[in-house]
């Protein structure tokens, strides 16, 4: 597919083999997450207490106005809030960005415009 003019560039036409693209990657999530390890529980309290590790980890901010924050110690008014993250058993498109995602991909490969068109054509109900 080298060498193909298309008229609309003088770049060498070349055949994709990989996109890979978002917002921000696993590591860097994982580096700026307060919750080292993620989100390993489904519990959220324990004890009367937000559970450590948990949905509403603590290190995550405040949820109730006699706490402190276990990340910058701030109160329910101080804390702005921090994230942490869940790693998930396989990657996962994110549902506000999958439109952007068929749009963008269906535009660089027809293998794609496929598979899009699978995704979006919703099922027939058998009769
Ligand atoms: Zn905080």
């Amino acid at each position: 597919m080298a060498n193909v003019n298309t008229g609309d560039s003088k770049a060498p036409v070349r055949t994709v083999r990989r996109i890979q693209f978002g917002i921000l990657s696993p590591e860097e999530i994982r580096r700026m997450s307060v919750t080292e390890g993620g989100i390993r529980f489904p519990e959220v309290y324990e004890g009367g207490r937000p559970k450590l590790g948990g949905l509403m980890d603590p290190r995550q901010g405040v949820v109730d106005r006699g706490s402190r924050c276990q990340t910058c110690a701030g109160s329910m008014t101080e804390c702005p809030g921090h994230f942490g993250h869940l790693d998930l058993a396989k990657p996962v498109y994110h549902p506000g960005f999958l439109v952007k995602t068929i749009k963008v991909t269906t535009r660089a490969c027809q293998t794609n415009v496929a598979v899009a068109s699978l995704v979006l054509r919703p099922k027939k109900k058998k009769r």
